[in-house]
């Protein structure tokens, strides 16, 4: 199974990043000066590596988890979906006072059975960055199962159709992995996904300008650091959980960036 390498392929290729002046000036002003950073939790993995496993500092066991989440919840921290810090940012309802997107990758069976289930007894919502070649597959994610995490809230985001390192494939091949993905989201699960998630975090600014043209809202990377509304959309950072993040330290990160 394909797995989402991110701590190991930090390395991001972007130049010219910078947002335009029409996507700064869809942002208000009023909102930018106001709305504190959110921290974006990225987690893959929720289970005991298996042994030999290469990249086992992506594994979380289910017990470290559960204590990550109590930890975040006694300091304050609710979890919402990337969308509603979205609205919130361009003028819709208040987030939490302090809020928290808690993000999956990939699309593994522990994140249903373990992850959306611990969430919704907290009476929170998570986003699921879905990889299309994760439906279905033993250890992936089944239809039934991507139902589940709709009715209970979550926000399914696009993680592209096959997890390339979309700076290194052909435009075509770049085309039917970002907007042929979002086709298939709509045409095969009932979901239009608004946001992307880039595949190892890895991005440049022709894969920046496919997404943005795909018509994605936003898109989530592994650059380090809370989001706030005055960062390129298409380049939001998130926090990496690892293997070794104790609660406190998971705490101080969402807390600091
Ligand atoms: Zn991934």
């Amino acid at each position: 199974m394909k797995r989402c390498a991110t701590a190991i392929l930090l390395a991001l290729v972007f130049a010219g990043c910078g947002s335009s002046a029409t996507e700064s000036a869809e942002r208000p002003a009023l909102a930018r000066a106001a709305a504190p950073p959110v921290p974006i939790l990225l987690y893959h993995h929720i289970a005991d590596p298996p042994p030999g496993e290469r990249n086992a500092s992506l594994w979380t066991t289910r017990a470290r988890f559960s204590q990550q989440l109590t930890a975040l919840q006694r300091a304050g921290f609710h979890a919402v979906t990337l969308d509603r810090v979205w609205r919130a940012w361009h003028g819709g309802p208040k987030l939490p006072s302090k809020p928290v997107v808690i993000s999956f990758d990939d699309g593994f069976a522990e994140q249903d059975a373990i992850a959306r289930p611990a969430l919704a007894r907290r009476g929170w919502r998570g986003v699921l960055n879905l990889q299309l070649n994760h439906l279905n597959i033993p250890g992936g994610l089944s239809r039934a199962a991507i139902g589940r995490f709709v009715d209970a809230g979550w926000e399914v985001d696009d993680h592209s159709a096959t997890h390339p390192d979309l700076t290194k494939i052909s435009g075509a091949q770049l085309r039917a992995e970002i907007t042929g993905s979002r086709a298939t989201f709509r045409a095969q699960l009932g979901i239009d996904p608004k946001y992307f998630c880039y595949p190892y975090g890895k991005v440049n600014a022709r894969v920046r300008a496919a997404v943005r043209a795909a018509g994605f809202k936003a898109a989530t990377t592994i650059l380090p650091g809370r989001a706030t509304v005055a960062d390129d959309p298409m380049m939001l950072p998130r926090i990496i959980v690892r293997r070794s993040t104790t609660p406190a330290g998971l705490v101080r990160l969402a807390s600091r960036g």
